[in-house]
Protein backbone atom coordinates (compact mmCIF):
# COMPACT_ATOMS: atom_id res chain seq x y z
CA UNK A 1 0.00 0.00 0.00
CA UNK A 2 2.95 2.30 0.91
CA UNK A 3 4.65 1.92 -2.60
CA UNK A 4 1.03 2.31 -3.86
CA UNK A 5 0.59 5.65 -2.36
CA UNK A 6 4.08 6.47 -3.84
CA UNK A 7 3.53 5.67 -7.27
CA UNK A 8 0.70 7.68 -6.92
CA UNK A 9 1.92 10.86 -5.82
CA UNK A 10 4.50 10.72 -8.70
CA UNK A 11 2.26 10.52 -10.88
CA UNK A 12 0.55 13.54 -9.30
CA UNK A 13 -3.13 11.61 -8.61
CA UNK A 14 -5.20 13.34 -5.80
CA UNK A 15 -6.83 10.57 -4.48
CA UNK A 16 -6.20 6.91 -4.11
CA UNK A 17 -8.42 4.43 -3.05
CA UNK A 18 -7.56 0.73 -1.69
CA UNK A 19 -11.04 -1.50 -2.34
CA UNK A 20 -9.56 -4.00 -1.41
CA UNK A 21 -11.67 -7.82 -2.84
CA UNK A 22 -14.28 -9.32 -0.36
CA UNK A 23 -15.21 -12.24 -1.98
CA UNK A 24 -16.82 -15.68 -0.54
CA UNK A 25 -17.08 -17.48 -3.64
CA UNK A 26 -15.27 -21.07 -3.02
CA UNK A 27 -13.47 -20.59 -7.06
CA UNK A 28 -11.79 -17.16 -5.35
CA UNK A 29 -10.42 -18.67 -2.74
CA UNK A 30 -12.42 -17.00 -0.20
CA UNK A 31 -10.43 -13.66 -0.42
CA UNK A 32 -11.51 -12.66 3.30
CA UNK A 33 -10.65 -8.82 4.26
CA UNK A 34 -7.96 -8.66 6.56
CA UNK A 35 -10.19 -5.72 8.37
CA UNK A 36 -7.31 -5.25 11.11
CA UNK A 37 -4.39 -5.80 8.80
CA UNK A 38 -5.78 -3.34 6.34
CA UNK A 39 -6.95 -0.25 9.11
CA UNK A 40 -3.49 -0.48 10.28
CA UNK A 41 -2.09 -0.23 6.85
CA UNK A 42 -4.09 2.45 5.96
CA UNK A 43 -3.70 4.40 8.41
CA UNK A 44 -0.14 4.39 8.45
CA UNK A 45 -0.07 5.54 4.62
CA UNK A 46 -2.31 8.42 5.64
CA UNK A 47 0.08 9.28 8.31
CA UNK A 48 3.15 9.21 5.52
CA UNK A 49 1.37 10.52 2.66
CA UNK A 50 -0.93 13.95 4.27
CA UNK A 51 -1.22 15.43 0.81
CA UNK A 52 -2.72 12.80 -1.10
CA UNK A 53 -6.18 12.06 -0.19
CA UNK A 54 -6.76 8.03 0.78
CA UNK A 55 -10.22 6.11 1.03
CA UNK A 56 -10.85 2.85 2.10
CA UNK A 57 -12.82 1.24 0.99
CA UNK A 58 -13.83 -2.89 -0.42
CA UNK A 59 -14.96 -4.16 -3.82
CA UNK A 60 -17.87 -7.17 -3.00
CA UNK A 61 -17.75 -9.72 -5.37
CA UNK A 62 -21.52 -11.05 -5.57
CA UNK A 63 -22.73 -9.33 -2.58
CA UNK A 64 -26.25 -10.75 -3.54
CA UNK A 65 -25.19 -13.98 -3.02
CA UNK A 66 -23.14 -13.46 0.40
CA UNK A 67 -25.82 -11.24 2.12
CA UNK A 68 -24.97 -11.77 5.42
CA UNK A 69 -21.11 -11.91 5.18
CA UNK A 70 -21.58 -8.32 3.45
CA UNK A 71 -23.55 -6.89 6.52
CA UNK A 72 -21.20 -8.31 8.56
CA UNK A 73 -18.45 -6.94 6.57
CA UNK A 74 -20.10 -3.35 6.53
CA UNK A 75 -20.77 -2.89 9.50
CA UNK A 76 -17.14 -3.28 10.73
CA UNK A 77 -15.95 -1.34 7.91
CA UNK A 78 -16.36 1.99 7.60
CA UNK A 79 -15.48 3.21 4.03
CA UNK A 80 -15.36 5.45 2.25
CA UNK A 81 -15.86 3.76 -1.45
CA UNK A 82 -17.67 0.54 -1.84
CA UNK A 83 -17.77 -1.20 -5.10
CA UNK A 84 -19.86 -3.79 -6.36
CA UNK A 85 -18.93 -6.37 -8.65
CA UNK A 86 -19.74 -9.45 -10.54
CA UNK A 87 -16.94 -11.86 -10.93
CA UNK A 88 -18.56 -15.16 -11.00
CA UNK A 89 -21.71 -16.35 -13.18
CA UNK A 90 -23.36 -19.69 -13.06
CA UNK A 91 -23.57 -22.12 -15.45
CA UNK A 92 -24.96 -25.48 -15.09
CA UNK A 93 -25.54 -25.28 -11.41
CA UNK A 94 -21.92 -24.29 -11.16
CA UNK A 95 -20.62 -20.93 -10.37
CA UNK A 96 -17.73 -20.05 -12.72
CA UNK A 97 -14.98 -18.03 -12.97
CA UNK A 98 -15.26 -15.17 -15.68
CA UNK A 99 -11.89 -15.10 -16.52
CA UNK A 100 -11.81 -18.74 -16.89
CA UNK A 101 -14.59 -18.66 -19.03
CA UNK A 102 -15.65 -16.86 -22.53
CA UNK A 103 -12.07 -17.87 -23.92
CA UNK A 104 -11.80 -21.21 -22.64
CA UNK A 105 -11.91 -24.31 -24.79
CA UNK A 106 -15.38 -25.69 -24.97
CA UNK A 107 -17.17 -22.53 -23.62
CA UNK A 108 -19.66 -20.08 -26.09
CA UNK A 109 -18.27 -16.35 -25.14
CA UNK A 110 -21.57 -15.05 -26.39
CA UNK A 111 -23.67 -17.78 -23.81
CA UNK A 112 -21.04 -16.36 -20.95
CA UNK A 113 -21.82 -12.78 -21.68
CA UNK A 114 -25.89 -13.33 -21.57
CA UNK A 115 -25.08 -15.13 -18.33
CA UNK A 116 -23.33 -12.40 -17.07
CA UNK A 117 -25.70 -9.85 -18.00
CA UNK A 118 -28.17 -12.36 -15.70
CA UNK A 119 -26.19 -12.17 -12.74
CA UNK A 120 -25.20 -8.08 -13.00
CA UNK A 121 -29.24 -7.40 -13.01
CA UNK A 122 -29.28 -10.30 -9.89
CA UNK A 123 -25.83 -7.75 -8.28
CA UNK A 124 -28.64 -4.60 -8.01
CA UNK A 125 -30.66 -6.80 -5.99
CA UNK A 126 -28.40 -6.09 -3.21
CA UNK A 127 -27.22 -2.20 -4.50
CA UNK A 128 -28.07 -0.46 -1.21
CA UNK A 129 -24.51 -2.35 0.15
CA UNK A 130 -22.47 -0.74 -2.73
CA UNK A 131 -22.30 2.79 -4.08
CA UNK A 132 -20.22 2.09 -7.79
CA UNK A 133 -20.82 -0.63 -9.89
CA UNK A 134 -17.86 -2.28 -11.43
CA UNK A 135 -16.02 -3.05 -13.81
CA UNK A 136 -19.27 -3.43 -15.95
CA UNK A 137 -18.48 -5.79 -19.44
CA UNK A 138 -15.67 -7.70 -17.01
CA UNK A 139 -15.71 -10.85 -19.15
CA UNK A 140 -14.60 -9.10 -22.49
CA UNK A 141 -11.46 -8.75 -21.18
CA UNK A 142 -11.17 -12.14 -21.18
CA UNK A 143 -12.63 -13.02 -24.67
CA UNK A 144 -10.97 -15.01 -26.93
CA UNK A 145 -8.79 -13.59 -30.14
CA UNK A 146 -10.48 -15.02 -32.57
CA UNK A 147 -13.25 -15.26 -33.91
CA UNK A 148 -15.87 -12.69 -33.60
CA UNK A 149 -15.40 -9.94 -31.54
CA UNK A 150 -16.92 -8.48 -28.11
CA UNK A 151 -19.92 -5.92 -29.32
CA UNK A 152 -21.87 -4.24 -26.89
CA UNK A 153 -24.77 -3.50 -29.75
CA UNK A 154 -24.96 -7.41 -29.13
CA UNK A 155 -26.03 -7.04 -25.74
CA UNK A 156 -28.04 -3.92 -26.34
CA UNK A 157 -31.28 -4.76 -24.11
CA UNK A 158 -29.65 -6.96 -21.44
CA UNK A 159 -27.21 -3.65 -21.18
CA UNK A 160 -29.95 -1.18 -21.18
CA UNK A 161 -31.91 -2.84 -18.63
CA UNK A 162 -28.55 -2.87 -16.18
CA UNK A 163 -28.16 0.59 -16.86
CA UNK A 164 -31.81 1.79 -16.24
CA UNK A 165 -31.94 -0.26 -13.14
CA UNK A 166 -28.47 0.65 -12.11
CA UNK A 167 -29.44 4.73 -12.34
CA UNK A 168 -32.80 4.09 -10.91
CA UNK A 169 -30.86 2.49 -7.89
CA UNK A 170 -28.37 5.94 -8.28
CA UNK A 171 -25.04 4.14 -8.72
CA UNK A 172 -22.25 5.58 -9.98
CA UNK A 173 -21.13 3.71 -12.84
CA UNK A 174 -17.03 2.76 -12.82
CA UNK A 175 -14.96 2.86 -15.90
CA UNK A 176 -12.23 0.53 -15.23
CA UNK A 177 -9.28 1.15 -17.20
CA UNK A 178 -7.95 -2.79 -16.39
CA UNK A 179 -3.84 -1.57 -15.22
CA UNK A 180 -3.89 -0.59 -19.13
CA UNK A 181 -4.93 -3.67 -21.03
CA UNK A 182 -5.41 -2.35 -24.56
CA UNK A 183 -8.46 -0.09 -24.19
CA UNK A 184 -11.15 -2.29 -26.54
CA UNK A 185 -10.39 -5.34 -23.92
CA UNK A 186 -9.67 -3.68 -20.87
CA UNK A 187 -12.01 -0.44 -20.85
CA UNK A 188 -15.23 -1.91 -18.84
CA UNK A 189 -17.42 -0.61 -19.82
CA UNK A 190 -16.62 0.74 -23.31
CA UNK A 191 -17.25 4.69 -24.48
CA UNK A 192 -20.15 3.63 -26.48
CA UNK A 193 -21.83 1.95 -22.88
CA UNK A 194 -21.04 4.58 -20.97
CA UNK A 195 -23.22 7.15 -23.32
CA UNK A 196 -25.67 4.87 -23.05
CA UNK A 197 -25.11 4.93 -19.09
CA UNK A 198 -26.02 8.67 -19.50
CA UNK A 199 -28.85 8.53 -21.58
CA UNK A 200 -30.57 5.87 -19.24
CA UNK A 201 -30.23 8.91 -16.58
CA UNK A 202 -27.05 8.14 -15.31
CA UNK A 203 -25.90 11.12 -13.10
CA UNK A 204 -22.07 9.68 -12.37
CA UNK A 205 -19.13 7.85 -12.75
CA UNK A 206 -15.85 7.61 -11.18
CA UNK A 207 -12.45 6.09 -13.07
CA UNK A 208 -10.31 3.59 -11.55
CA UNK A 209 -7.35 1.90 -12.89
CA UNK A 210 -7.57 -1.90 -10.76
CA UNK A 211 -4.31 -1.78 -10.05
CA UNK A 212 -3.55 -4.81 -8.08
CA UNK A 213 -0.34 -3.89 -7.88
CA UNK A 214 1.73 -0.59 -7.47
CA UNK A 215 3.53 -0.52 -10.81
CA UNK A 216 0.00 -0.59 -12.41
CA UNK A 217 -1.60 2.43 -10.55
CA UNK A 218 -2.92 4.98 -12.99
CA UNK A 219 -2.85 3.31 -15.77
CA UNK A 220 -5.17 3.66 -18.56
CA UNK A 221 -6.88 6.55 -16.54
CA UNK A 222 -6.61 9.10 -19.50
CA UNK A 223 -8.54 6.60 -21.35
CA UNK A 224 -10.95 6.25 -18.50
CA UNK A 225 -11.05 9.82 -18.45
CA UNK A 226 -11.55 10.53 -21.97
CA UNK A 227 -14.42 8.35 -22.25
CA UNK A 228 -16.23 9.83 -19.51
CA UNK A 229 -15.50 13.37 -21.31
CA UNK A 230 -16.67 11.87 -24.85
CA UNK A 231 -19.96 10.33 -22.63
CA UNK A 232 -21.01 14.17 -21.25
CA UNK A 233 -19.57 13.97 -18.09
CA UNK A 234 -18.13 17.13 -16.54
CA UNK A 235 -15.58 17.04 -13.85
CA UNK A 236 -17.66 17.35 -11.08
CA UNK A 237 -19.46 14.07 -12.26
CA UNK A 238 -16.76 12.31 -12.42
CA UNK A 239 -15.21 10.90 -9.05
CA UNK A 240 -11.68 9.55 -8.86
CA UNK A 241 -10.88 12.46 -11.95
CA UNK A 242 -8.57 15.02 -10.60
CA UNK A 243 -10.88 17.78 -9.37
CA UNK A 244 -13.21 15.13 -7.84
CA UNK A 245 -11.67 13.91 -4.22
CA UNK A 246 -14.87 13.93 -1.47
CA UNK A 247 -15.61 10.44 0.43
CA UNK A 248 -19.44 9.47 0.06
CA UNK A 249 -21.39 8.45 2.71
CA UNK A 250 -23.64 5.20 2.34
CA UNK A 251 -26.53 6.68 4.07
CA UNK A 252 -27.61 8.77 1.17
CA UNK A 253 -27.60 9.00 -2.73
CA UNK A 254 -23.88 10.23 -3.82
CA UNK A 255 -24.69 13.23 -5.58
ZN1 LIG B 1 -13.18 -6.91 -9.69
Amino acid sequence: MRETCVRAQSLGLQVVAFTDHADHTAIAGGRHLDLAGYRESLARCRRAFPRLAIWSGAELGEPHRFPVETAELLAQGDFDLVLGSVHAIEVGGRLEDCSMGPGGQGSDPVAWMRLYWGETLRLLESAGSFQVLAHLEYPKRYWPSGGQPYRAADYREEIQTVLEQAARCELILEINSSAGLEPERGLCPGPEVVRWWRAAGGRAVSVGSDAHRPGAVGRGLDRALEAAAWAGFTSGQILGGTLAARPLSLDGPPW
